[in-house]
């Protein structure tokens, strides 16, 4: 680990002052330029930056820290009825939460079953929304791949059985938020602030890049910006969702696979809206956007939720060693849609 200088910011504007770049733009460098430049990253709770230091992948020459700016660690409900998140809620206070727990249910459940219990008393949600991919060649120092500024994927024909099923040339990362998987099912907003006056605000599906938009950096935040909130929308009247996820192991570990159903009903039990999503699948939140438009009109059983998990797979294009993951996914699309029904 290099030897850096250490400040806790006091408020938002000198946390975005101070932030001179991304994380993910400090990587990009060559480790040797990496040394030399002048960068200062800013830090939630640490958990992705402590990996990522001490992996030598990160080597800024100030870390500003946001644990101290008031504010940051508040859920409160919006005037239209919607919930305001500050980055520095944990995911442990988020999923304990009462408006959590009793309006939307699935990030109830996502939460719950992320990461360990240690680990969600510690995680904020900003810092998992923003934490770096897990593909295991661009987390270790040996490999200098597309992501990190070098010339070659080494995942496309090496060990890819943890990466995606879509949108996977060049780079097959897939999005490391189990999170964000359900906040964008939800149709979440996001906050970034900088400096200046004007805050940025985005529907949270267009804040994550895909490789063809840029390949160094899974998301939309710049330099002398802090995330400052995540908005979720009141669930209409008749809005029920599930979220569903299968790992190797029950605790401790990302998903291979999970999914998010959000199913809005009409009076008479037919679906007005949906939103499928996928996690795990993609370098980014992977919406199955023709399956939900399918569903609009229909009476969810298990003859309509079958044939969407065979549809919500169309288009994947699995790499050598992680087909399996398709009839997986097939099942929990179909097993989340009745779920959310039910
Ligand atoms: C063993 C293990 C299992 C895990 N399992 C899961 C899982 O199942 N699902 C899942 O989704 N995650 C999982 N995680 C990831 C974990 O949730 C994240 O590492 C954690 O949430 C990061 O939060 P942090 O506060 O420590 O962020 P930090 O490490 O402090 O920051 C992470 C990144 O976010 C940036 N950042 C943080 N806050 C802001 C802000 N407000 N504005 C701008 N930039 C900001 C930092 O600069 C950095 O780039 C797991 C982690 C571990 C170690
Ligand atoms: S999948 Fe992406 S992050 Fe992994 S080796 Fe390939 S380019 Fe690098």
């Amino acid at each position: 680990m290099n030897r850096f200088a250490f400040a806790s910011a006091r408020t938002i504007k000198e946390a975005a002052a101070a932030a001179s770049t991304t994380v993910a733009q400090a990587m990009t460098v060559s480790p040797e330029a990496m040394e030399q430049a002048e960068t200062a990253i800013v830090k939630a709770n640490g958990i992705d930056v402590l990996d990522l230091l001490k992996e030598g992948l990160l080597k800024p020459s100030r870390i500003v820290s946001l644990a101290r700016i008031p504010g940051l660690d508040e859920v409160g409900e919006d005037k239209d009825g919607g919930l305001r998140i500050g980055p520095m809620v944990t995911l442990a206070a988020l999923a304990g939460h009462h408006l959590v727990r009793e309006r939307y249910p699935a990030l109830a459940d996502a939460l719950d079953g992320a990461a360990s219990p240690q680990i969600r008393n510690a995680a904020t949600l900003g810092g998992n929304l923003l934490q770096r991919p897990r593909c295991w060649y661009f987390r270790s120092q040996a490999f200098r791949c597309l992501r990190k500024g070098g010339g070659h994927c080494f995942a496309i024909t090496g060990e890819n059985q943890y990466h995606a099923i879509f949108n996977n040339m060049p780079c097959a990362i897939v999005h490391p938020s189990t999170v964000a998987t359900v906040l964008v099912a939800l149709g979440a907003t996001i906050e970034l602030t900088g400096p200046g006056e004007a805050a940025r605000q985005m529907p949270l599906e267009d804040f994550f890049v895909p490789p063809e938009r840029d390949l160094q950096r899974e998301n939309d935040l710049r330099p002398q910006e802090i995330v400052t909130a995540i908005r979720l929308p009141k669930p209409s009247p008749g809005t029920r969702m599930a979220h569903l996820k299968q790992g190797e192991k029950d605790s401790f570990d990302w998903p291979l696979a999970d999914v998010a159903v959000v199913l809005e009903f009409d009076g008479a039990g037919a679906c007005r809206r949906a939103a499928i999503v996928l996690g795990a699948a993609a370098p980014v939140p992977h919406r199955a956007k023709t399956t939900e438009a399918a569903l609009v009109g229909r009476r969810i059983d298990e003859t309509v939720a079958a044939s969407a998990g065979r549809a919500a797979l169309a288009g994947a294009t699995p790499l050598s060693k992680n087909a399996y993951k398709l009839p997986l996914f097939e099942a929990l699309v179909r097993r989340a849609i009745l779920k959310a029904a039910g």
